[in-house]
């Protein structure tokens, strides 16, 4: 079995207990205004262009029949909508400009990427988290991945919207130790309007899967100016004390370091940026959720 595999980062510390290896999955039902893994969203693989690297040698313009890339004046570009994904630019390309964003993995081959830092998750407490985009949209793939860490009595973390059908989600506990289960806006109307989907499917998921036992880290995107205000960070409050299932809450506050790579594959941010909250707004959101009682909740 094979999974569509967009990065894979060893040493991290911040996606779950201890020493992790994250393994991002493409393809995701959601598509937030402020997401910065846009690269994530379509299952199919993408080109990447860095301009940096690019010597303006025109090999790419010669090989592409699809005219994705143009010579404009001795100055290379490309136009994103014209590529077929065949990848004969990357071939000929001889200075790393160009490259594919996902590639098709086996189990195998992304358990021997874990194995290699058994020893620091067995001495930090950590493991493997499966993030994306949404590891639910390869379902099977992230079950198989999953039981298999479990054999090889790995830890595991399950990175995920919600946004998925019950009864999978169920099936995953079997092979998840811990769900980092996102919660990013609390008004079903703001959430479409956020996120393209409501989230009622999402809150009953996540109702149950407190339910079931699982437990949960709630990870909470905050973004200044669309969901910082009393209402959903006082939602937040009353998960955290209300489902036993919830460990941690970890705010996340908005950053920007996706939009570069975003365009790097010519998705093009149609949406607006957002302000990067400094140590006033933190504290501030930091005062809301305390008032409400907020429970195990971190501001990152
Ligand atoms: S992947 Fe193929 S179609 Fe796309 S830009 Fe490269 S050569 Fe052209
Ligand atoms: S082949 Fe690579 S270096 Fe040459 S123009 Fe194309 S992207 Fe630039």
């Amino acid at each position: 079995m094979e999974g569509t595999v967009f990065d894979i980062q060893r040493n991290s510390l911040n996606d779950g207990p201890g020493i992790r290896t994250t393994v991002f999955l493409k393809g995701c039902a959601l598509n937030c205004l402020w997401c910065h893994n846009r690269e994530s969203i379509a299952v199919k693989p993408l080109l990447r262009f860095y301009p940096d690297k690019c010597q303006n040698c025109m090999e790419c313009v010669t090989v592409c029949d699809a005219e994705a890339h143009l010579d404009l004046e001795g100055k290379h570009a490309v136009d994103f909508a014209r590529c077929v994904q065949n990848w004969d630019c990357i071939q000929v390309c001889p200075s790393g400009a160009l490259v594919k964003t996902g590639k098709n993995m086996s189990i195998e081959e992304v358990m021997q990427i874990f194995l290699k830092d058994r020893d620091y998750f067995d001495r930090s407490g950590g493991g493997i988290t499966l993030s994306g985009g949404e590891p639910m949209i390869q379902y099977e793939f992230s079950k198989s991945l999953l039981a298999e860490c479990h054999v090889q009595g790995i830890h595991t973390c399950l990175d995920t919207t919600g946004y998925t059908p019950w009864e999978r989600l169920k099936s995953m506990m079997a092979c998840t130790d811990l769900f980092l289960y996102d919660y990013k806006e609390t008004d079903p109307k703001k959430h479409k309007e956020f996120t393209g989907v409501d989230n009622i499917l999402i809150r009953e998921n996540l109702a149950r899967l407190n339910d079931a036992g699982a437990a949960i880290v709630l990870r909470c995107p905050v973004i200044p100016g669309m969901n910082d205000n009393e209402e959903h960070l006082g939602e937040i409050a009353r998960l955290s004390r209300m489902y036993e299932g919830i460990r941690e809450v970890h705010i996340l506050p908005y950053h920007t370091l996706g939009i570069g790579k975003a365009e790097q594959h010519g998705i093009k941010a149609e949406h607006v940026t957002f302000s990067i909250p400094d140590e006033k707004i933190k504290a501030h959101w930091w005062t809301i959720l305390n008032s409400h009682d907020a429970k195990n909740f971190r501001i990152f």
